[in-house]
């Protein structure tokens, strides 16, 4: 531990308020030995992604990120460590860009994807019900063909019954003559 709070350079980054572009390996408080910040607690133990101090620790008061957009706490801040050598700050502040532009890429084609998964979707279903619809007119259709052959038949059976009629008749007058 060396710098105080009157060290050049910011905490945070330029682009705000955007994550470490990697994990921590470490919790925030598992840091020994503790240093108290004015609510006497532990002070968290946070990494600068700024352009001027990338990579570099500092001790903040815990309860100072309430939220995302809120501060809150004591307003206790101190470096951790002293600055660290200009290549390798140029060299994590480069990482740091490459690794935040390809998280980005990767949202937009993660959106991306999930919007062609919606619409694949979307036209399975319109598919399944367009063959349901064609397998019902199918049915229809065999349905009317039967239903026409039936008629059919039950024409030719009452002709034959009405030639039987006929001759039947025919007979009885002729035995009758
Ligand atoms: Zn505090």
């Amino acid at each position: 531990m060396s710098s105080s709070t009157s060290s050049r350079g910011s905490w945070s980054s330029t682009a705000g308020s955007r994550r470490s572009p990697i994990p921590y390996r470490k919790k925030p408080l598992d840091y020994e030995p503790a240093v108290l910040c004015h609510c006497g607690m532990k002070a968290a133990l946070w990494i600068s992604w700024s352009n001027d101090n990338p990579g570099r620790r500092y001790l903040k008061c815990y309860r100072a990120r309430v939220s995302n957009t809120t501060e809150g706490g004591c307003g206790f801040i101190t470096w951790y460590e002293g600055p660290c050598n200009p290549f390798v700050a140029s060299l994590l502040v480069d990482l740091r860009d490459a690794v935040w532009g390809l998280k980005d890429v990767n949202t937009a084609l993660r959106l991306q994807l999930d919007d062609v998964t919606m619409r694949l979707e979307q036209e399975k279903n319109d598919a399944i019900a367009l063959k349901e619809l064609q397998r019902m007119e199918k049915e229809e259709e065999q349905l009317k063909l039967r239903d026409g052959r039936t008629n059919k038949a039950g024409g030719d059976r009452c002709l034959i019954i009405a030639v039987c009629v006929a001759l039947c008749a025919t007979w009885i007058w002729m035995a009758l003559h």
